[in-house]
């Protein structure tokens, strides 16, 4: 089977690695002629171009580019795709994306490989990066059925565990769990920098260990990505950075009043849900 990939990065790269141990035949495009060259070399794709017109064969195509660039491709693709042709892409949001895609071609799955990295490019795609990780499909009503048993009988074969639900759900609940830690981590580095005495923060600085590399590292990672998730989930985020200033408030109060029993049963509370989220 060929499975195309627009947009050889870490995703649309790791993607690559994946699909081809498995013995898929990959083509890629991607901008830059010299990410083709590192595609192919790096054993990420069978053959690359900047020409959409390589994937005039492939029977599924990630789109896997910038998420702004995603409907765009899209559109793009159009001339070289048959009626059989299933579209996904791996966008960190999904409704502005489905809406407008699902309109471009009927053929069009809204996905997300809840996997990543702080890293970006082809040189950052690595095996295995989707192994024991989440990979969100979020179909309509008017979504092929079996195009979507398709994509996920093959996005099963990179490990990953596979998800349903409807793009306004994957909007909400991912903006609680991916896109609200961004801003957060983003706004401690921010806060951490706000330090008035510099030889304060430059010990700091020299101090900072796993706990700070660990609540960092989200807000420290790709600018473009984290710009686009805004923009994109802007209403969903906005809601949970709302609800999450009030938990700070709470826990300001607690502080101030010395409130160490209140405190203490909070800490409790989220030691407790931690696991729920994640066993790490
Ligand atoms: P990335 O490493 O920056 O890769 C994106 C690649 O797309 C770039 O290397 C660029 O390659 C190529 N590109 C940009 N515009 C293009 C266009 N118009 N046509 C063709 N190729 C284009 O970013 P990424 O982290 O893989 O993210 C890609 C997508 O995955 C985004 O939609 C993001 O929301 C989603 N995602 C990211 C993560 C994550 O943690 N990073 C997780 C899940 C999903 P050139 O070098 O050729 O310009």
């Amino acid at each position: 089977m060929n499975i195309g990939i627009v947009g050889l990065g870490l995703i649309g790269g790791s993607l690559g690695l994946d699909l081809r141990k498995l013995g898929f035949s990959v083509l890629g495009v991607s901008r830059k002629e010299e990410t083709c060259k590192q595609a192919v070399k790096m054993g990420a794709v069978d053959e690359a171009s900047l020409n959409l017109s390589i994937l005039n064969q492939a029977e599924l195509i990630f789109i896997a580019t910038p998420i702004a660039a995603i409907a765009p491709t899209l559109h793009n693709l159009l001339p070289y795709l048959s009626p059989e042709t299933i579209v996904t892409d791996v966008g960190s949001v999904k409704t502005e994306i489905v809406t407008t895609c699902a309109q471009l071609w009927y053929n069009f799955i809204g996905s997300h490989p809840m996997a990543g990295k702080i890293e970006q490019g082809i040189t950052a795609a690595q095996n295995n990066l989707f192994q024991n990780t989440p990979y969100v499909i979020t179909p309509t009503d008017s979504t092929p059925v079996d195009s979507v048993s398709k994509l996920a009988e093959i996005v099963s074969l990179l490990g990953c565990r596979v998800y349903y639900c409807s793009p306004q759900e994957h909007d909400q609940a991912v903006a609680w769990i991916s896109h609200l830690p961004v801003m957060i981590s983003a706004s401690l580095i921010d806060a951490c920098l706000q330090e008035k005495q510099p030889e304060v923060l430059n010990l700091a600085k020299q101090l900072a260990s796993s706990g700070f590399r660990d609540t960092s590292r989200v807000g420290g990672g790709n600018v473009e990505l984290g710009v686009m998730m805004a923009k994109y989930n802007r209403q969903q985020i906005l809601r949970s950075l709302l609800e999450y200033q009030n938990s700070l408030t709470t826990l300001t109060q607690y502080l101030e009043t010395e409130n160490w029993e209140a405190l203490t049963a909070y800490l409790e509370n989220t030691q407790n849900s931690r696991p729920d989220f994640y066993e790490g």
